[in-house]
């Protein structure tokens, strides 16, 4: 094994461990928690790795870095999440390559995706970024609908051809009344998707946490963790 691989497995080692550890402290089958790992600012070579390593689901928030690391990639059985900010001029780029698109927050951009779908004969999984500190009818300073939108966006999604309503997803905020309070963040992350899952009961997939906070989305109720730092290491640059 190379140095960089077994850096990487013991990483993920330990990863996994979190996981097992807040799902029994949950009272959760591990098996309802899927680790994506986020690769951004890292190189094709460590996705390679990552999947020789048993991984099958990997993030990217950037199109212009995802878009070449997922076609040398391309034989390789993995799920790409794209989990960035996403103009609607990326769009045919990303529909390319993406899987699931976790940050979708605006009709807009629904209508692009779906229109991409359609085009290249595919069906695109959806989430809807939620922004837990966007006020009433507003957008997140990072991205995603406020929760009040969430209804509207959704039946959207789910009646435009070739998307597929899978859930929701949230970045536990930075400001706002949910500052520093991950857990109480997640928490209403669930109560949302309890409630949206009455109208589209199989969108059951709620992401949430990443490297510094993912036992409180896996005590809240995620049933996906997105962590890039605590598998790939600290970021060389700001992603
Ligand atoms: C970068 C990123 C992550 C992973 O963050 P880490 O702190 O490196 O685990 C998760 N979700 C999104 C949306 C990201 O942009």
């Amino acid at each position: 094994m190379t140095d960089r691989k077994q850096e990487i497995a013991a990483n993920l080692a330990a990863v996994e461990e979190r996981i097992t550890a807040a799902c029994a402290a949950a009272g959760r089958p591990r098996e309802e928690v899927t680790l994506i790992v986020v690769t951004k600012t890292y190189p094709a070579d460590d996705v390679r790795i990552l999947s020789e390593l048993g991984v099958r689901h990997v993030a990217e928030n950037r199109d212009q870095d995802a878009a070449p690391k997922a076609a040398a990639c391309s034989d390789l059985p993995l799920s790409w999440h794209f989990v960035g900010q996403l103009q609607t001029n990326k769009v045919r780029s990303v529909v390319g390559y993406a899987d699931v698109v976790q940050s979708v927050d605006r009709a807009r951009l629904v209508a692009a995706l779906s229109k991409e779908a359609v085009r290249t004969g595919r069906e695109l999984g959806c989430l809807l970024q939620v922004a837990l500190d966007a006020g009433e009818g507003g957008r997140g300073e990072r991205g995603g609908v406020s929760p009040d939108g969430i209804e509207e966006l959704a039946d959207l999604v789910a009646g435009s051809e070739g998307l597929r309503f899978d859930g929701l997803m949230t970045v536990a905020p930075l400001t706002g009344a949910y500052a520093g309070r991950q857990r109480a963040a997640f928490e209403h992350l669930m109560d949302l998707s309890t409630c949206v899952r009455r109208t589209h009961p199989a969108a059951t997939m709620v992401s949430a946490g990443m490297s510094a906070d993912l036992e409180q989305a896996v005590a809240a109720g995620a049933t996906h963790v997105r962590v890039g730092t605590a598998v790939l290491g600290v970021r060389p640059r700001l992603g």
